[in-house]
């Protein structure tokens, strides 16, 4: 029996500007499997927050398919059982938490329209319930957002994401706006949540160190496009793109003293809006010639390694 949750199915995000359409997701396809962690890695306007957001029906899709449970969600509106099954946790947690409301207001806030709760009690109890289970002391139920450090707002953030005890987390960039230290902590926090409630994630970053500990299967994204997809430990043994090589040399090495090359990304970067049928990484790329002048096509290069370039295997 198949254990897949998510299954995406030729994605695409269009937006319209004064200047013509803007290609934010171009034709993406990938399924995540139940209880696993999907990273999606790119530098910031590769369309991957789009992505998350078009996944759980906060945004329309402009064409292609999303299916939950092998269930086609695209084809129907947003539904308060989609929103529950569906979270997400933002990367920044200060704008995304009402700052007029307490932390128990903000966590109990789901449960209330999802009316989840019998009594004022049970509110109560599973609120704390929350709070104990992000590793937000009880002396903070009353506080505000802007009482706290950045760790413990997003603690709230991943509260009010799990009250409605979700299957799928979209996590955009949760991390990021915290300091190093306590990105491990968020960080072991969400893994110790997967194992025990088997939540399947959806984990979006740009730092490629957090993708590697996280994530069981590994998606490049580059001006909406997918350039490489493939088991985590083979992204990393194995990588092939030249944008993908890139992002991983950015990766400092922990040992004293150790030095490895960092490749730089120079160049323009081509215009989301109307790019044209090239390689959309074809201005930037130490190794483009005339065939990449066509758009390569996401290939098998191994098992379950999928590779966008023309010159897989010769470079
Ligand atoms: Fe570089 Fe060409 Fe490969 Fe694109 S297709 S990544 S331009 S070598």
């Amino acid at each position: 029996m198949s254990n897949t949750l998510i299954e995406v199915q030729n994605l695409k995000k269009y937006f319209k500007t004064n200047h013509g359409m803007l290609h934010a997701v171009d034709d993406v396809s990938f399924t995540i499997e139940q209880g696993q962690t999907l990273g999606v890695v790119g530098e910031s306007g590769c369309g991957k927050s789009t992505l998350g957001r078009v996944i759980i029906k906060l945004l329309e899709a402009t064409e292609g398919k999303v299916l939950f449970h092998g269930e086609d969600i695209t084809a129907r509106p947003s539904s308060l059982d989609d929103r529950r099954r569906m979270q997400m946790i933002f990367q920044d947690p200060f704008s995304s938490l009402n700052p007029r409301m307490s932390v128990s207001q903000i966590i109990a806030e789901p449960l209330q329209i999802h009316h989840v709760c019998k009594s004022k009690e049970d509110l109560d109890k599973r609120i704390r319930d929350l709070m104990d289970t992000v590793g937000l002391a009880e002396r903070f139920t009353n506080a505000y957002p802007h009482e706290l450090d950045g760790g413990r707002r997003q603690r709230i953030g991943i509260a009010r994401a799990l009250a409605l005890d979700p299957e799928f987390i979209v996590c955009d960039e949760p991390v990021s706006a915290l300091d190093v230290s306590i990105q491990a902590q968020i960080l072991n926090l969400m893994q110790d949540l997967q194992e025990e409630r088997k939540f399947t994630y959806m984990f979006i970053t740009h730092d490629m160190s957090v993708v590697k500990h996280i994530s069981n299967s590994i998606i490049v994204m580059y001006l909406g496009n997918m350039v490489e997809k493939s088991d985590a430990d083979e992204l990393f043994e194995h990588t092939l793109h030249p944008y993908s090589k890139a992002l991983l040399s950015a990766i400092p090495i922990p040992e004293l003293g150790a030095k490895k090359e960092r490749i730089l990304i120079k160049g323009e970067i081509t215009s989301p809006i109307n790019p044209p049928d090239e390689c959309r990484f074809y201005k930037r790329c130490n190794y483009a010639c005339d065939r990449c002048k066509a758009l390569p096509e996401l290939k098998e290069i191994a098992p379950d390694h999928f590779v966008a370039c023309h010159l897989v295997g010769e470079i």
